[in-house]
């Protein structure tokens, strides 16, 4: 079989145990897609993928047979399910083994755009949790503001730090996942172009990288906690290396994870500390190459106690907030110029804390436009769990609905509602807001996501 990989990544590669050159090529050159999603376990709508074939180490996840387009489907627009590629869900299963699932814990996902782990993390960790979700590249951070919004908790912040930020919050989090940019030569099966990009001036560039990445943030985990390393690398100098790096320089131990053999990951050690690390393979997992590796900090951390703050006063009123908001009583809001925000009472220390120390660019759930006595309601509401049940809402036909995603005209005869804010609903989930007047619909679905091609 000829090779149309990189060389000198085969010979590397031929020095692992598990590693079977002829498949590993061949599942290449075949270039089979696989596609996979992960349900949102909050928007009820497990029903419409009941059949599929499950992702056997994530709850909620699924293959599909073949790729739709996602950008027709409404469902994927309202924060219905993430399209996620299968490997990287794993981090489900190991939120689990450690035993943080809907647990009290303090999350930093550090290299988290678009969102998919930081998605995941939310579902898993669920409503007792708070999730900091970083990305430090500017243009990168308002794909994952659209994709945590679609999500619809508000136990989330979104940051916008280099990792050095993160120092300043010494032993706050007691997890950390940080899904480091990496040399991605296991996305190689799913994007053939990157392979002529490939080399190992470059693996030793992103090892670099990684490392200071690590070193600058590592200190915002506390003693006890857990760090979860990834990449999308098959190399050693970007994972295995890095491993026996954290275990020597900051006082971690391997942590090892519990799997099924008929999964087909592949446990793999360090070869200095013998840290434990899960590689995923194309040709023997359905998904694409991955490393993870969990660490458990031994170290004393110095740490700092959470100052108490008192929550600001501002004139919107518990009436204006039950108005279109179901359960208040655990929410608290905050304006942030004219925007309402919610986000969960039990952590408000925190984000004075999260406010002082980082650039935030998004706290909790922007609700919408404070006008001095009303609130015009802000997109993120619809996608919101916590919107209220009962407001006016329309349900429409699959055509209706991708033509309000477009932001075209609605038909004013679609709508049965008198006049108001109404709710537009596709199988029963909320996809955005309209406004209806006597004569006419006003499409208030934000122009930065509409629908433009097709
Ligand atoms: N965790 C994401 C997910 O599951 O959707 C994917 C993250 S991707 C593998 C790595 C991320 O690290 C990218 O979003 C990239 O912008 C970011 N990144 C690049 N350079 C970085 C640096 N020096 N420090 C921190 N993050 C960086």
């Amino acid at each position: 079989m000829s090779n149309f990989l990189p060389n000198e990544l085969i010979k590397r590669l031929s020095e692992e145990a598990h590693f079977n050159q002829v498949s590993f090529l061949e599942t290449h050159e075949a270039g089979e897609k696989v596609t996979s999603i992960r349900v949102n376990p909050m928007k009820d709508t497990h029903r419409m993928f009941d059949g599929l074939s499950a992702v056997p180490w994530c709850d909620d996840a699924y293959y599909l047979a073949e790729r739709p387009v996602f950008t027709l489907d409404p469902l994927y627009h309202a924060g219905c399910y993430y399209v996620q590629e299968a490997s990287s869900m794993f981090l489900g299963h190991i939120v689990e083994q450690l035993g943080l699932r809907n647990g009290d814990v303090k999350a930093l996902d550090l290299c988290a755009a678009p969102g998919g782990k930081s998605t995941l993390l939310n579902s898993y960790l669920g409503a007792r949790s708070l999730l900091v979700s970083n990305e430090v590249i500017k243009s990168r951070a308002g794909i994952l503001l659209d994709n945590l919004g679609r999500w619809g908790m508000d136990n989330v912040v979104i940051t916008n730090n280099d990792p050095s930020a993160f120092g300043r919050l010494p032993g706050y989090f007691n997890l950390m996942v940080v899904d480091a940019p990496c040399s991605g030569s296991g996305m190689f099966r799913k994007d053939p172009g990157a392979i002529d990009e490939w080399s190992l001036a470059n693996v030793k560039l992103c090892s670099d990288r990684q490392k200071r990445i690590l070193a600058e943030s590592v200190s915002a985990l506390a003693t006890g906690g857990y760090l979860i390393y990834s990449t999308c690398s098959y190399s050693r100098e970007e994972n295995e290396n890095i491993v026996d790096w954290i275990i020597a320089e900051y006082g971690f131990d391997s942590v090892q994870i519990g799997i099924n053999a008929a999964w087909g990951i592949e446990e793999t050690q360090s070869s200095v500390a013998h840290g434990f690390g899960y590689r995923f393979y194309p040709d023997k997992v359905k998904g694409e190459g991955f490393f993870v590796a969990v660490l458990r900090k031994r170290a004393e951390q110095a740490s700092f106690e959470l100052r108490r703050t008192k929550p600001e006063k501002t004139p919107v009123s518990k009436a204006v907030l039950e108005q279109w908001l179901d359960n208040t009583d655990t929410i608290q809001h905050f304006l942030h110029g004219d925007q309402v925000h919610i986000f969960p009472t039990m952590f408000s220390h925190d984000f004075k804390l999260l406010q002082d120390m980082l650039y935030i660019r998004n706290a909790g759930t922007n609700i919408g436009k404070w006008l001095g006595k009303e609130l015009i309601p802000g997109h993120d509401l619809a996608m919101s769990i916590h919107v209220k049940a009962d407001l006016p809402a329309q349900e429409v036909s699959l055509a209706t609905a991708q033509q309000y995603l477009r932001k075209e005209q609605l038909d004013r005869s679609d709508f049965d509602a008198s006049t108001g804010w109404c709710l537009v609903r596709y199988s029963g989930v909320n996809l955005g807001w309209v406004k209806v007047l006597p004569n006419r619909i006003n499409n208030y679905y934000p122009k930065e996501s509409r629908i433009v091609h097709l």
